[in-house]
């Protein structure tokens, strides 16, 4: 099993080719199939904290990738009009406060509260009010948690340039079938236009919505959560930046779905993302355009998806990673996390001396806990509100939603308690801020925090915050940061790849 072909050179495609040279260099015998005519997806530019861990393993260093895909620092993202027009909320990366190991630091600003410290949950964020305050920098034991926001088709290009020179190599050619041996249903090559022929051991789906291999070819099926999630639609644009970059990501929420705005250092990426049934494209194009800021660099991209996942991400010789796999939409910027995880499995699961059926079904169950857990926490987004002014919202309000996350939106809501299960990406604070954001209050708190005497409580309380208010306080300016540290060498626009959809 030397011979691994990854189909698709998009940000999985080249994640997965990047990382596989790397940690395995001559082991493997390395291909991956592109093709320019078609071109990218040409978005994904908000990440989530783990991609650090990516960058690590692939021994990258941070300020070259960040100058090589014109990135800013994301300390969370600004949620406007989700539970209610004119509101807002942070979901920030930090932790909040300092938990107790038996009690997280919520039941102790529930109790504060009723004890006349009325100071918000947020003020006790490091990473929340930095990113208001518009401000970063590294701080010892990475006490600031951050991700980036990044130029989705430079970060392609910048990890293909890494794999190549790992010993990837790349074919430039479009797929016009997969070959299927009989009597197995493995795959044996990719036949491109003209008749060239890819053979491999074991194939890599990254070919994007279109699931050339991993649907077209074998079938696995799709399970559709359009119900949960009810957005099918995007449309994606790029502007001039108007001022200095802020270190976050907004999802602004409309009648019929939300819009993106990510800050990098040469421009502004934007998008409008909806509900088709109820949001017509030149409707959503013109809303788009009408608000965003600034000189537009780029042709309106238009996206269509169905979220949901394949029933199998591993079957027989073929792995989907990246669109191929699935999608869940947007909003908390996971899909790219998902890529990292998926990579990061397979060369775990590595099957060099041959494929073995349990590692395919331990692949598979732990790709699915991982989209079940994200899918359930996109969802309270869009339940837990009380949004109630169009058929959109009023829809997201009255469905049904996964027992798994009834139970979680319940249980906090009756005791403040929320438990984080077997390794889920979005830890404690993630779902409490989210929670409380979106209007849910829990009706108790743990016990332990009334053990606190008043001056006890206080002292913790003020400690904490004035803790995180000087600290932010002498971190420098975002954009000053990054002018140091990693400015890109070329701040004009860059256009971005075809539109494949
Ligand atoms: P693609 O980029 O579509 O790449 C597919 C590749 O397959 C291309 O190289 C193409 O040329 C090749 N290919 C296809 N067919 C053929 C063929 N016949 N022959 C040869 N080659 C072929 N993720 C995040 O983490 N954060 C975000 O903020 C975010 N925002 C998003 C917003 C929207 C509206 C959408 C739709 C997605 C967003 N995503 C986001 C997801 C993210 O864009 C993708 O996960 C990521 O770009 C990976 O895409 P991909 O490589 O799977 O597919």
């Amino acid at each position: 099993m030397r011979r691994i072909v990854i189909a698709g050179g998009g940000t999985a495609g080249w994640m997965a080719a990047s990382a596989l040279a790397r940690t395995l260099g001559p082991a493997i015998d390395l291909t991956l199939v592109e093709s320019e005519q078609i071109g990218t997806v040409g978005v994904g530019e908000s990440t989530i904290p783990p991609l650090q861990n990516f960058n690590r393993i692939l021994r990258i260093p941070e300020a070259d990738f960040m100058r090589a895909t014109s990135a800013t620092f994301k300390l969370g993202i600004e949620f406007e009009n989700w539970k209610e027009d004119g509101h807002s909320y942070f979901h920030s990366f930090g932790t909040t406060g300092r938990d107790h190991w038996s009690a997280g630091f919520q039941h102790f600003w529930l109790h504060g509260l009723t004890n006349g410290h009325d100071a918000p949950y947020d003020d006790y964020c490091l990473e929340l009010l930095a990113a208001h305050a518009g401000r970063f920098a590294h701080l010892p034991n990475n006490r600031m948690n951050y991700a980036y926001q990044l130029d989705a088709t430079r970060y392609a290009a910048f990890l293909r340039q890494l794999a190549e020179e790992d010993g990837c190599r790349r074919v430039e050619g479009k797929i016009a079938s997969v070959e299927l041996v009989g009597e197995t249903g493995d795959i044996s090559a990719l036949v491109l236009e003209g008749g060239r022929r890819v053979e491999g051991d074991l194939f890599l789906d990254c070919t994007g919505f279109r699931a050339l291999l991993i649907e077209q070819a074998m079938h696995v099926g799709f399970d559709d959560w359009t119900h949960w999630l009810p957005c099918d639609s995007a449309i994606a644009v790029q502007t001039a930046s108007v001022r200095s970059p802020v270190p976050f990501t907004r999802a602004i929420a409309h009648d019929s779905g939300w819009q993106w705005r990510i800050p990098l250092q040469h421009r502004q990426g934007n998008g409008i993302v909806y509900c088709s049934r109820y949001l017509e494209h030149e409707v959503a194009l013109d809303r788009l355009l009408s608000t965003v800021e600034g000189k537009q660099l780029s042709e309106p991209n238009r996206l269509r998806f169905t979220t949901g996942a394949r029933r199998k991400q591993w079957h027989r010789n073929c792995i989907a990673v990246g669109l191929s796999g699935g999608f869940l939409e947007p909003l908390e910027s996971t899909s790219i996390h998902l890529i990292q995880r998926a990579i990061l499995r397979i060369i775990r699961m590595l099957p060099l001396s041959g494929i073995s059926q349990r590692d395919i079904a331990e692949f598979n169950d732990q790709h699915l806990a991982d989209l079940e857990q994200i899918r359930d926490f996109l969802i309270l987004h869009y339940k837990a509100t009380d949004r109630r002014d169009s058929p959109f919202w009023r829809q997201c309000a009255s469905m049904e939603i996964p027992e798994s996350l009834a139970q979680k939106m319940e249980l906090f809501r009756e005791t403040g308690r929320v438990f984080r299960r077997n390794e889920e990406l979005f830890a404690e604070n993630s779902w409490v801020q989210v929670m409380m954001g979106q209007g849910i209050t829990p009706h108790s708190y743990h016990p332990v925090a009334t053990k606190l005497t008043a001056e006890e409580l206080k002292t913790l309380l003020d400690g904490l915050r004035d803790n995180v208010r000087k600290t932010v306080e002498q971190l420098p300016p975002h954009e000053g940061f990054i002018a140091q540290y990693c400015a890109a060498a070329e701040k004009s626009p860059v256009q971005p790849a075809a539109t494949v959809i």
